[in-house]
């Protein structure tokens, strides 16, 4: 079969590899219907996650149909069709006994395209059938449900749950990447009185106002902190998300957080921020971090099911499986591009 096979940094093609097969009585072996890229990916390409190394297939987010099972799989059969969680979970650890399935010690948790082989292939061994994949429903696009193979959990359970966001409330939201507009969407579940979307790209902003941002900040041009207690009668926002990764976007959070209020961090950081305890000791404010657990994928999945959550405007870019590396070219670039979901798919249409 054909993959994306990781070279080192920088390094990727789309290449024959051997087809997977079943190595553990609980594995199914999927064939890809939908695939999708996620910034993690390029995280990895830069070097950014040394435990990927050398001749793995990247990709933690597909749609397909079950081709095999093995023996000890009970819930799936050959022809089902499923959604690919980017977590695994083995059901049994401590961990995944209290539903903190990304933090499986099992042998599951964050494994496709990073510990094992993953779902950017015609063909990928998932381990844990049973618990790590969900049975799509008929009616149902594929490319709507591989919105949730990572995104939309990880912005409603790391940043609409872990920040708590409450009717009329405020949510500020730094970061207007697929992960922050699957805050803004999902946020709306519970009815805040104002998303404020703050980006330094002006695209990044559009996009945010479709996904239900009421307010947006250019942090380029304005003061963010300023324009916030302007909206907030000078006390800041309930909660502030940070979607980006870096230092300043979370140190911004901190300051744009009212007393007694919220800051969960979504992102992905490399390198160390500063706390500042200083102002923050008096101030009353939860901090929360986490990488996403997946344990409200069915329940965002019946929402999409019910016409109640729209995550069409995510995807922005159809290609076909073989158009791999051009699909890359174009997420990557997503400053030009304008892209935020690109989806492949086997048949090249994605529906
Ligand atoms: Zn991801
Ligand atoms: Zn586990």
């Amino acid at each position: 079969m054909k993959a994306v096979v990781y070279h080192g940094p920088g390094a990727k093609s789309w290449e024959s590899v051997p087809d997977p097969t079943i190595e553990d009585d609980t594995d199914a072996i999927v064939r890809v219907d939908a695939v999708t890229i996620c910034g993690t990916d390029l995280h990895i390409l830069k070097g950014d996650v040394p435990a990927v190394t050398d001749g793995r297939v990247l990709g933690h987010e597909a749609v397909g149909t079950v081709e095999a099972v093995g023996a000890g799989v009970k819930n799936v059969e050959p022809g089902s069709r499923v959604l690919v969680s980017c977590i695994s979970a083995c059901a049994r650890c401590r961990f995944c006994r209290q539903g903190r399935y990304g933090a499986c010690v099992g042998g599951g948790g964050w494994i496709l395209g990073h510990l094992i082989d993953g779902t950017q292939a015609e063909y990928l061994r998932v381990p844990f059938a049973d618990t790590s994949t969900y049975p799509v429903p008929e009616g149902v696009s594929d490319e709507a449900i591989l919105m949730l193979a990572d995104i939309g959990p990880t912005g409603y359970e790391v940043g609409v749950l872990n920040g708590r966001v409450s009717p009329g409330e405020t949510v500020a939201v730094v970061g207007a990447g697929p992960i922050g507009l699957s805050v803004m969407l999902t946020a709306q579940l519970y009815s805040p009185g104002r998303i404020i979307a703050i980006d330094l790209a002006d695209a990044r902003l559009e996009a945010a106002k479709r996904f239900g941002a009421t307010d947006v900040i250019n942090n380029g041009r304005e003061d963010a902190v300023a324009r916030v207690m302007e909206l907030t009668d000078g006390l800041g926002a309930d909660v502030a998300m940070e979607a980006v990764g870096v230092p300043a976007t979370f140190e911004l959070c901190t300051k744009l957080v009212r007393t007694g209020g919220r800051v969960a961090n979504l992102g992905v950081h490399g390198a160390p921020a500063t706390l500042a305890l200083e102002e923050l000791w008096i101030k009353d404010v939860t901090i929360t971090t986490g990488l996403v657990d997946a344990y409200s994928t069915a329940d965002l999945l019946r929402l999409i099911v019910a016409g109640r959550l729209d995550v069409g405007p995510f995807i922005t870019h159809r290609f076909a499986l073989g158009q791999f590396m051009d699909a890359y070219d174009v997420f990557a670039n997503a400053g030009e591009t304008g892209a935020l979901k690109v989806v492949l798919a086997r048949d090249g249409s994605s529906g």
